[in-house]
């Protein structure tokens, strides 16, 4: 159907709708049953099944299948079914970990899935984007990503960036005129937007046509559908490693088997051995374990309201020198209630609470003619709502917009009842360059007037006039420092200001905002306390004692930045000269300029969006690691070019959102510190894991090298290696990507980013307790072998026990970066079951009768279990407070 040829009201037959009251949710719903969700079909999802199957591509699951199939074919069934069962096994836990990390990514995609500003049964209401059905009124703001194709019926200033669709990256301007073309192209359709552009300025209104895979975006869905994963830079280091680790252990391992041989092992054991050994000693389940944990960090993180969009900003988090955060709403509670007025000359204050809608009030008021026009002019020039639900205020809306209709409210000035009078013909959105927003509006006699709000030290750039003791004069010399003098005091009052001018209209209504705001006569100040989050201040000092510095952004003047700054002790008292740089002095300053000074900068005020990129370049050029938070469309560059680019979860548009790595769900600046600490954590977690296998492994591969170099029997049979490798090393592994962070975590400095995965003695302390795990394995085989050389099984099986216990009591070293006696063992309670379960295990593999030939274990005798924990102990104890016990800072 041609829905650009018909005009707004026959779209809205043809789509049987109505474009006042929108459809009633029993319509949509109807409708959604019969034209399905509003999605993007998704490409086909792997099969548990074939997901399962995939565990077992494998290489070296593939050679463990490949020594199965020799064993059974030699003979030697008993091994080859437990090999079986191990593998089978590992398989399984493999589908399981990568079953859980694919539903946490999905349980991520639906938490962050858009959401459309609809009419339904007379109503504006957000639902999620899929429940949208054609005929739906949907609103369109700036930042807004289109929620389906529509028909445009009312359009201010509403511009839309195509490029999704047309490649055409320069926004189009939209209407709601008619285009009677024939066949145009959809970059010609101006009366249309369509499902998945941006709404880059200004807003609008339009008539849903088509959802899902029935939109322009739907017909080329096929092409688009990328599901690339992006590997982190961790992952992708030990990826690289991994591939040196290979080549040592099979070189290792060859050695192993040809030192075996050569000492006279039967070649089929050494063959079984040497498998078994590469198995264990070549670390295959570690990207996977450091998936595993980035996911669960991310989990942990959603419960904290910061969703991670980007897996590598995990990581990066733990780098972050630098948090440049919005003030309004991240900082403070964006909740605004006026408290002063300013006009010609005089300053009013507003009571804490006052009865709203009091008509002695407004007497009182029109009485005081610029105070009555400040707080009328003031409710006529806002979109937002305020909304009673029971005995609870809400405002709909911007909360500077709700402040100023609940000053208006308590002197009984009532939106509602003033458009009755006054119609608003024309609006000229807010945005945070110009800082102000307009509207044009026609009175009661058809008289028609520009009210303007905004920015006052804008606001009095384009004013030439000024209402002073009910007269109309010049806004020049003295009265014009009178302004300034109200604003810098109302503002030293960490109060926000908002200047509030008018202009009578005559001729045509102008298209354009410059047009509009000019030549106007200033009216008076409101300005409107916002209180700092409580829980900032703490986190600006706990980020401060983690080498991380706060610096504030924001839109303000800059006396109500240093105001706020100061309480949040971002500022300190006597700094403001140094410290503090506003817009006008960052248009002057090339990147290089800045770079110079924005190390020693915490608050710059009166920004535009775009000088936050200049901020993030000049900082990274000075070779931090930045995280930056945004919400407007304007945002999303410097967003994009941070390294950890934050979006604001509630007031931020779907432009930010998509920009970022990291979204709050709160807006809270605690949050962002919240999310380093996570990130720092899940670091740390990761490192405890690769030292805690690594190590085993060395204590593995050693324990064979050794005994085959002095010509001992085989000190573990392959089957018992493979356990060791499966059960032993594996849950405590997980259990350490849980671990709780160190006490000092936000006590040092950031990470360097390009730190290596073994650098802080990592390397050290795994060669160091790898040599000692096998030289104390080696060293129970040998003194029990000794004692009785007939009984081989016996010395093996205490081999076995010394080898899973120095794991497990290594598994707590691990946990620390200082020494395991720094922190409680018990602390961590998956460890504790971990290891808990896995020395049953031992037990029961030692000690059951059935499991016994299939092990080649014999039960051990009580006596030698004080050798067997004895030898154990030494790897951790014995370098525990000795090796890098000093704090690191
Ligand atoms: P922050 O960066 O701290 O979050 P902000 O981005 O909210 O601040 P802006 O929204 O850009 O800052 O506001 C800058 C200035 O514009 C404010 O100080 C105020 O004077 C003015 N202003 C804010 N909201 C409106 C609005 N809805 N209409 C008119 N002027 C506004």
């Amino acid at each position: 159907m041609i829905y650009h040829q018909m005009d707004a009201n026959e779209a809205a037959k043809s789509l049987h709708t109505n474009t006042k009251t929108g459809l009633s949710t029993k319509m949509a719903d109807e409708r959604r049953k019969k034209v399905g969700r509003n999605e993007l079909s998704e490409g086909e999802k792997q099969s548990a099944i074939l997901l399962f199957f995939s565990q077992f591509k494998d290489f070296m699951v593939l050679v463990l299948l490949a020594a199965t199939l020799i064993s059974g074919l030699l003979g030697e069934y008993v091994d080859a079914v437990a090999i079986m069962v191990i593998v089978l096994i590992n398989g399984l836990l493999g589908f399981i970990q990568e079953s859980k990390a694919e539903k946490s990514l999905q349980a991520l995609k639906n938490l962050s899935a858009p959401k459309v500003n609809v009419l339904r049964d007379g109503r504006w209401m957000k639902i999620d984007s899929k429940d949208a059905v054609p005929g739906d009124i949907l609103k369109l703001s700036s930042g807004d990503r289109v929620g389906a194709d529509m028909r445009i019926i009312v359009s201010n200033n509403l511009e839309i960036e195509e490029s999704a669709l047309t490649g055409e990256s320069i926004p189009a301007q939209k209407h709601s005129d008619l285009i009677l073309e024939e066949n145009p192209s959809l970059g010609d359709l101006n009366n249309m937007a369509f499902m998945g552009t941006m709404v880059t300025r200004g807003n609008g209104i339009g008539i849903v046509t088509a959802t899902g895979m029935n939109t322009a975006m739907g017909k080329i869905a096929g092409m688009i559908q990328t599901a690339e994963t992006i590997m982190t830079p961790l992952q992708r280091r030990l990826d690289q490693l991994g591939k040196i680790l290979i080549t040592v252990a099979l070189l290792l391992t060859v050695a192993v088997v040809l030192a075996g041989i050569f000492h006279g092992h039967d070649i089929y054991t050494m063959f079984l051995a040497g498998v078994s050994l590469a198995v264990a000693a070549i670390p295959e389940g570690l990207p996977a374990i450091v998936t595993i944990a980035l996911s669960l960090g991310v989990q942990r993180m959603i419960r904290k309201n910061a969703i991670v969009r980007k897996l590598p900003a995990v990581e990066t988090l733990g780098c972050a020198s630098v948090i440049c955060s919005d003030k309004t709403g991240t900082m403070t509670q964006n909740k605004m209630t006026v408290t002063h007025l300013w006009g010609g000359g005089k300053t009013w204050t507003v009571a804490g609470s006052g009865e709203f809608f009091a008509q002695d009030k407004k007497i009182e008021v029109e009485r005081e003619k610029t105070l009555y026009q400040l707080l009328t002019f003031g409710t006529l020039c806002n979109n937002a709502e305020i909304k009673m639900s029971g005995k609870e205020l809400n405002v709909d809306g911007d909360p500077t917009e709700g402040a100023l209709l609940i000053a208006g409210a308590k002197a009984g000035i009532d939106k509602k009842s003033l458009l009755g009078q006054f119609l608003i013909e024309k609006e000229y959105p807010f945005d945070s360059a110009r800082k102000m927003m307009s509207v044009i509006v026609k009175g009661p006699s058809g008289e028609r007037f520009v009210i303007t709000k905004g920015a006052p030290d804008v606001l009095s750039l384009k004013s030439d006039a000024i209402l002073w003791e009910g007269k109309q004069k010049a806004l020049s010399g003295q009265l014009m420092q009178e302004v300034q003098g109200a604003v810098k005091q109302l503002a030293s009052m960490a109060l926000r200001t908002i200047a509030i001018a008018y202009k009578p209209l005559r001729g045509p209504i102008p298209e354009r905002a410059e047009d509009v705001e000019k030549n106007l006569t200033l009216i008076g100040l409101q300005g409107m306390i916002d209180p700092p989050r409580p829980e900032v201040k703490a986190a600006v000092a706990e980020c401060k004692r983690a080498g991380i510095k706060t610096v504030m952004i924001t839109g303000d003047h800059v006396e109500t930045a240093c105001a706020i700054a100061s309480q949040l002790g971002i500022l300190s008292n006597g700094a403001k000269e140094t410290k503090v740089m506003d817009g006008r002095r960052l248009n002057e300053l090339s990147v290089k300029d800045l770079e110079t000074v924005v190390e020693d900068i915490s608050v710059f005020a009166r920004v535009s969006p775009e000088h936050k990129l200049k901020i993030v370049n000049a900082l990274q050029n000075k070779g931090h690691i930045v995280a930056m938070t945004g919400d407007g469309v304007n945002d999303a560059p410097a967003i994009k070019a941070a390294d950890i680019g934050i979006a604001m979860g509630i007031t931020g548009t779907d432009v930010a959102k998509e920009a970022s790595s990291l979204i709050l769900l709160d807006d809270n600046f605690a949050t962002i510190k919240a999310a380093i600490k996570e990130g720092r954590n899940i670091y740390e977690n990761i490192r405890k894991f690769i030292r805690y296998l690594l190590a085993s492994n060395v204590g593995e591969i050693l324990v064979m090298l050794f005994a085959m170099l002095m010509s001992l029997p085989l000190p573990l049979v392959p089957i018992q290696i493979l356990w060791v490798n499966l059960v032993t090393d594996g849950l405590p592994a997980m259990a350490l990507g849980l671990d709780q962070p160190e006490e000092n975590v936000m006590q040092r400095n950031p990470r360097h980013p390009k730190e290596g995965v073994f650098a802080r003695g990592l390397g050290w302390k795994i060669l160091s307790r790898g040599f000692l795990i096998g030289v104390v394995t080696l060293a129970a085989f040998v003194i029990v072998y000794h004692r009785n050389p007939n009984d081989l099984p016996y010395a093996q099986t205490v081999a076995f026990a010394t080898l899973v216990m120095a794991q497990l009591i290594h598994v707590f070293d691990c946990r620390s970066e200082i020494s395991i006696f720094s922190r409680n063992p018990f602390e961590n309670k998956y460890l504790v079951w971990a290891v808990i379960s896995s020395a049953l295990l031992m037990f029961i593999v030692i000690y059951v009768p059935v499991f016994q030939p299939i092990f080649h274990t014999v039960a051990v005798e009580p006596r030698d279990w004080l050798l067997i924990l004895g030898l154990s102990a030494v790897p951790t104890f014995l370098l525990a407070g000795t090796f890098f016990s000093r704090k690191r800072k």
